[in-house]
């Protein structure tokens, strides 16, 4: 399966069940997929360098667009070349289009046909952002991936409400295509629709003939259920083109990230590795470790054996945990670093199961560590519908820059 534009070829070389791995090229550099997106919301990964970033084998790196338009300006970042200038990051970027940040931040105003309006979280002032507007800001700041402005209803929300919403997020999309005239960033649609499957096939359907270079899962993770959420995601995952980069959205926990590799999604960002360092918890197979607790303020050992970040090379548990309890700037860095190179490492894993034709054996043997024994119900069921193939696919076409 492969698909190729000038600058945004997709070619999947490995697949087990519906899991894959994927080289997408973007003009900034070639991503192996699946991949975790680390999230620098202020065009910076709170407390790590780009080099560290490098490092601990980030790929590409998310930015909001609500925050930078908002505050430094998106002419600034232009002024830098854009994202890679500014920050010093020299690889991909993907952008959001603002949407779902205005409307889970913002103090929204208004939402209208036109667009949104939106008190600003910094001076107050109100802010209009449009389809057009949301384009005008990612092409400055300069992303190779950028995403249609959509909107993503709560949850829970009604279902009219989501089916009239789920529509405008689709003129909203022509309307993005319409604006765009960058052709070296691709623009991914975003298929809504809840966790109903009739909605989600009527974004489908809406949506797929805009023949994207990519298409993103949004609307999910926003306070449904697990068990709610992933059969949304098996039902949008196999009706996806099969070669085309798939962008499960604001997802990242360790299990997550597992679930949705089964399924077949390609592309994950979540600020959860960074904010949960921050309060002083570190990622493992074993679960999530309080380093405010009392038990690894004694132990001479590393986070994780197996893990080969600085943090796990150089330090304790009993200095990071000390570090924890004197309030030091290292330690949310450490933790941060880690946990960001724990879920490299995760997905790392799972291609390697994957090229192995072993995802499934691999997901279950992890998951049983992580959970501490009996696999979630809904984690299983992700699982048993990997094993079931997808829907047939339509033949390849070229997509729209
Ligand atoms: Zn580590």
């Amino acid at each position: 399966m492969r698909h190729n534009t000038d600058m945004f070829e997709f070619e999947v070389q490995h697949q087990d069940g519906r899991a894959r791995v994927a080289r997408f090229a973007t003009p900034h550099g070639t991503v192996t997929t699946p991949m975790f997106m680390p999230v620098g919301t202020q065009g910076t990964v709170k407390g790590i360098s780009p080099q560290e970033l490098l490092e601990i084998g980030s790929q590409m790196i998310l930015g909001n667009t609500y925050h930078l338009m908002l505050r430094p300006g998106e002419k600034l970042v232009a002024a830098h070349g854009g994202l890679p200038g500014f920050t010093a990051y020299p690889g991909p970027f993907l952008t959001d289009s603002g949407g779902f940040q205005v409307m889970s931040l913002g103090h929204l105003r208004k939402i209208a046909e036109e667009g949104v309006v939106f008190k600003s979280h910094l001076d107050g002032s109100l802010v209009e952002l449009t389809p057009e507007r949301s384009i005008e800001v990612q092409q400055a700041l300069g992303a190779d991936v950028i995403m249609a402005f959509d909107e993503c209803p709560p949850f829970p929300a009604e279902r009219d409400y989501i089916t009239h919403s789920l529509e405008r997020t689709v003129r909203w999309l022509e309307r993005c295509l319409a604006f765009k005239s960058r052709d070296d960033q691709a623009l991914f649609a975003i298929v809504q629709g809840g966790i109903h499957s009739d909605l989600r096939q009527l974004s489908l359907d809406l949506t797929l003939p805009f023949n994207t270079p990519g298409f993103a899962i949004g609307g999910l993770a926003v306070g449904e259920g697990k068990a709610e959420m992933y059969p949304a995601v098996d039902f949008t995952t196999a009706r996806l083109p099969a070669d085309r980069p798939r962008y499960l959205m604001g997802v990242g926990h360790p299990e997550d990230l597992v679930a949705g590799i089964a399924l077949g999604v390609d592309m994950f960002d979540c600020v959860y590795p960074t904010r949960t360092g921050r309060f002083g918890y570190a990622l493992t197979d074993d679960g999530r470790l309080n380093m405010n607790s009392s038990a690894p303020r004694r132990e001479l050992r590393p986070i994780d054996e197996a893990c080969d970040c600085y943090a796990c090379r150089h330090y304790t548990r009993a200095y990071l945990a000390h570090l924890v309890r004197a309030e030091e700037l290292l330690a949310p860095r450490m933790l941060s670093l880690h946990n960001l190179r724990y879920l490299h490492r995760l997905v790392e894993r799972s291609r390697a199961a994957i090229v192995a034709g072993e995802f499934d054996v691999w997901a279950r043997a992890w998951g049983a560590r992580y959970f501490g024994g009996e696999l979630p119900q809904w984690f299983a069921a992700a699982l048993e519908a990997a094993a079931v193939q997808p829907v047939p696919l339509p033949a390849e076409t070229s997509p729209q820059l």
